[in-house]
């Protein structure tokens, strides 16, 4: 089923989109890029890749939104946030409005912000490429932190038909299961490359339709629903069997399928059904897959008889043929189905790579690894962008080619560099500081954040875990400044002890205000992704070595110049040597992987103290010397970061994935061009 005319499938397109959608625009954005691009997809000779993710962290919050923010519905933007601090003048939370852009609220974190930061900078490179996801009525959840009780979730409130850019199709496709239908409706949102001259259609599934029982149509409600076994299988049903049928439907020729976490695994599955064994040889080798995690508990299983009970006999059977551990015969494994059958694997980190040889001994061979990155044109504050365009001669188009920014390296000498890098961080800090001024936030206080997933292996108490220790290291430095942040998936009941664990803590150090302000801030998102990694001074990563596989939001903090203090492990393993602020604590032995339980916390509180104190020692150098000085070492490791920036970007990334995974004929247009 060809269409000549992708516009044409838009419900609406005459009357509700009539202001925003031209022959020249759409939602104010060129539509030449965007007709070309859907072009590509349906010519059978220009190779194309189909992205498969459950969540994507677009963050149009922060970067290239669509300019007609008057559709919003107020709600999406969550203009409020509460904060709990230990300066509790007013009451234990004090709400902060600040003035954001609506966020696409289908993500919960890293893995989505990859997906949205890997589609970006596909459309950077020109790469043709459709993405898959899904339509998240309900969002991820809704953060509200109660003290002594901890976080409460509630449902996201935004609406669809408002978000500017956001389109419904008329096209809809079907999932037949044993005892009922799914219907799926499906939407497009257009990512535009930096300079809009290409596009990648991001097309999200949506079983929120009157045809649907409420039981089916509240699949699509919250992402990552894990209280019903017959959800968290029919939600991955969804992405996979449904992410193929729409690009059937929608007449997209794809020769690369590739799978961002084993959740996809569902696209193989349906594709397989009822072929040959010399067909799903043929098949196996269009499909690739990227694995994010070492730790167990992250990989889907369910139990067989339960699958079976829900799906069609043919899925059932290539289930079984080629997703069961001989271990666990009763339990449906997508991680091995997407290690067994597709035919190129990567890790997310060269660390990840050694990790994931030894957990799969059997797929070692297909495993490559292809470090993550983030999409720097995002992550990049304005102030680093601006200085770095003032620099632009010494170092290069860093915009379109980010290695270029290994260049900064050699302005280390240049005093001009020096002072505007300060200048540039002092006015991201000083911004933040604004935001934080009911809290007495100052921008002349050495501030550390720490903000990402609560889950067990990235330790978020470690810093609160030793009060004493924390307070002596604050009244050696005369003040210290604690932003903390982030989510527990709401059936984690650990994730949920460490966010109460954290408000009390915060509640013990009230008569310390003085020395040490502590905050926890709800609903970590891209925006304060951004806000907070490109403006404190020291960005924490903490997990137990070797869970992480590879973590991202560091890499938005080297963007911007801003000093890590690491354990060694995911990217930082690949940073480290470049001198890019301290790295502390356990280091497990050589080809060991260790127990994910035992957390060392008092050994390596001990340890992140030594090393903040030592960079406390560095600040407080920094501060009374001047950017100028030589012997600023702190400048000098800010120099050290956005060097390393370049290399951790989602274009270098895209780029092996061009090379080493996807493996198309040739490699279309632009992206032939820069690869
Ligand atoms: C970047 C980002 C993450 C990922 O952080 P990690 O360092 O990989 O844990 C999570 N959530 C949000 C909102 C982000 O912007």
């Amino acid at each position: 089923m060809k269409n000549k005319d992708p516009l044409s499938l838009i419900e609406g397109l005459g009357k509700r989109y009539k202001d925003d959608i031209s022959e020249k625009s759409f939602f104010g954005y060129p539509m030449a890029g965007l007709l070309a691009a859907e072009q590509k997809l349906s010519d059978k000779d220009t190779p194309s890749v189909a992205y498969f993710s459950m969540e994507y962290g677009i963050a149009p919050n922060i970067y290239l939104g669509f300019p007609d923010a008057k559709l919003a519905h107020p709600k999406t933007a969550h203009l409020q946030h509460d904060l709990f601090s230990n300066l509790r003048d007013i009451d234990y939370y004090v709400p902060l409005k600040v003035d954001k852009r609506p966020d696409l609220p289908i993500y919960s974190g890293g893995l989505g912000v990859l997906a949205g930061d890997t589609v970006k900078s596909s459309a950077d490179l020109g790469v043709s490429m459709a993405a898959i996801g899904v339509l998240w009525h309900q969002g991820y959840f809704k953060q509200s932190l109660w003290f002594q009780y901890g976080q409460v979730p509630e449902p996201v409130e935004w609406n669809p038909d408002h978000f500017p850019g956001l389109v419904p199709l008329k096209t809809r496709v079907t999932i037949d299961l044993l005892n009922e239908t799914v219907h799926l409706k499906l939407w497009k949102y257009y990512v535009y490359s930096r300079d809009k001259t290409h596009a990648i259609p991001l097309i999200l599934l949506d079983a929120n339709l009157p045809e649907n029982t409420h039981k089916v149509s509240q699949l699509t409600a919250q992402l990552y629903r894990s209280d019903d076994v017959w959800l968290k299988i029919l939600q991955r049903v969804v992405l996979g069997v449904g992410g193929m049928r729409a690009l059937q439907a929608l007449g997209y020729e794809v020769d690369c399928y590739h799978l961002n976490e084993g959740h996809a695994a569902f696209a193989f599955v349906e594709t397989a059904q009822g072929k040959s064994e010399e067909e799903i040889k043929k098949l196996a080798q269009q499909f690739k897959y990227t694995c994010h995690t070492p730790v167990v508990a992250g990989h889907d299983r369910f139990d067989m008889d339960l699958a079976a009970q829900i799906l069609p006999g043919p899925l059932m059977d290539i289930l079984r043929r080629f997703a069961v551990e001989a271990h666990q015969p009763h339990a449906v494994n997508l991680t091995h189905l997407a290690m067994s059958v597709c035919s190129r694997v990567n890790a997310v980190s060269q660390k990840h790579g050694d990790v994931m040889r030894i957990q799969y001994t059997p797929f070692r061979e297909k495993i490559q690894a292809i470090t993550n990155g983030v999409h720097h044109p995002t992550w990049m504050t304005e102030p680093v962008a601006k200085l770095l365009e003032e620099f632009g001669k010494q170092i290069g188009p860093w915009r379109d080619d980010p290695l270029c920014l290994k260049n900064v390296e050699k302005l280390k000498d240049n005093a001009r560099f020096r002072e505007g890098l300060w200048a540039a961080h002092q006015e991201n800090k000083t911004a933040l500081c604004r935001v934080f001024g009911k809290w007495k936030f100052r921008e002349d206080v050495l501030t550390v954040a720490w903000a990402r997933r609560f889950a067990g292996y990235k330790r978020p108490n470690m810093l609160l875990h030793d009060l004493n220790r924390l307070l002596e290291t604050a009244k050696g430095m005369g003040q210290l400044q604690i932003i903390l942040a982030g989510k527990a998936h709401p059936n984690d009941r650990v994730g949920y002890g460490y966010i109460n664990e954290i408000l009390n803590r915060i509640d013990e150090l009230e008569k310390h205000k003085d020395t040490l302000r502590v905050l926890m801030l709800d609903n970590y998102d891209t925006y304060w992704g951004k806000a907070l990694a490109g403006s404190v001074d020291i960005w924490l990563n903490n997990p137990l070595p070797p869970f992480e596989a590879s973590g991202t939001s560091g890499m938005k903090a080297i963007a911007n110049g801003v000093l890590q203090l690491s354990t060694l492990d995911g990217w930082v393993v690949e940073a480290a040597k470049a001198d890019i602020g301290m790295i502390f604590g356990y280091k497990p032995a050589e080809g060991e992987i260790g127990d994910e339980g035992h957390l060392r916390m008092d050994e390596d509180c001990e340890r992140l103290h030594e090393a903040l104190r030592t960079m406390g020692q560095w600040y407080a150098k920094a501060k009374s010397l001047g950017p100028k000085d030589p012997q600023n070492v702190w400048v000098d490791k800010m120099i050290h970061c956005l060097a390393q920036a370049g290399y951790f970007s989602t274009h270098r990334m895209v780029r092996e994935y061009q090379s080493g995974i996807w493996a198309l004929k040739s490699t279309a247009g632009k992206a032939k061009v820069n690869a």
